[in-house]
């Protein structure tokens, strides 16, 4: 018995009361978030975005260099201006370097096909977010118009404060 054994049953519950009804392609606020991939995270419920209010691009560290691809077409083809980059505490990326994920990859699977990926951890939380958005601000396919704000979001107490806005 998985947990994933009950998604029909709880959609169909969600689909009869919580679905706000068809919405148009383009976010609502124009807004894209970029948060971390952690399960104790979530964006939408943690900062109020809504259905249809924003793009969430969820990966592991919340990392913009990783989100790239798809802060693009949310910004040329559907319409948003401001990038918000959340990060949190008690970070799994903090935990590894490159080198160790490395090996075990060859020891685990024995392949090396993982040593040119890089994994993007990073040593400190408040810097990643500050070189997230600076990474972002100085990108050449990022709207120069666009709004960029990055945020720390508390696991401990569920609260997020903004370290940089640029
Ligand atoms: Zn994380």
């Amino acid at each position: 018995m998985s947990y994933s054994d009950g998604f029909a049953e709880r959609n169909a519950a969600f689909a009869a009361t919580a679905f706000p009804g068809p919405q148009p392609l383009p976010p609502a606020k124009h807004i894209a978030v970029v948060a971390c991939m952690d399960a104790r995270l979530d964006p939408r419920k943690a900062l109020g975005i809504e259905i249809g209010d924003a793009h969430v691009i969820a990966n592991a560290g919340g990392l913009a260099k990783d989100a790239l691809r798809s802060l693009i077409i949310s910004q040329q083809l559907l319409g948003t201006r401001e990038i918000h980059i959340v990060h949190h505490t008690d970070c799994g990326m903090v935990t590894f370097t490159n080198d160790v994920l490395h090996a075990k990859l060859v020891s685990d699977l024995h392949t090396h096909a993982g040593d040119n990926i890089d994994f993007l951890p990073f040593p400190e939380l408040e810097a990643s977010v500050r070189d997230d958005v600076a990474f972002l601000r100085g990108h050449e396919l990022i709207l120069k118009e666009s709004k960029i704000v990055g945020w720390v979001y508390q696991i401990e107490d569920g609260k997020v404060r903004k370290v940089v806005e640029a």
